[in-house]
């Protein structure tokens, strides 16, 4: 499972080299976090560091659904955004 490196490439140019996070809960000062990233830190730590994101899990690996995000809202996002891994069984509503 991942995106093939030219599909990452593509989407590294889309993102022009920053990070596109948008998330609101993460408290970035404009509305895109827009970290300045370095293309040989993929996958890395420290500064500059990215990684090719899953916008939906469920989405496949294609350009429109690979995110550029730094390391910084990468390691947020894997802690909210945890698959399920079984059925929570809620019956309200
Ligand atoms: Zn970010
Ligand atoms: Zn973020």
């Amino acid at each position: 499972m991942g995106f093939y490196l030219i599909t990452i490439e593509q989407a590294w140019i889309t993102a022009g080299g920053r990070c596109q996070c948008m998330r609101l809960s993460h408290g970035h000062d404009n509305a895109r976090c827009n970290r300045q990233l370095v293309l040989e830190n993929r996958d890395c730590e420290g500064a500059g560091s990215w990684s090719a994101h899953h916008i939906d899990p469920k989405g496949g690996d294609i350009l429109s659904n690979c995110e550029i995000l730094c390391g910084e809202c990468k390691e947020k996002i894997d802690d909210t955004e945890v698959e399920p891994s079984g059925k929570f069984g809620a019956n309200s509503g």
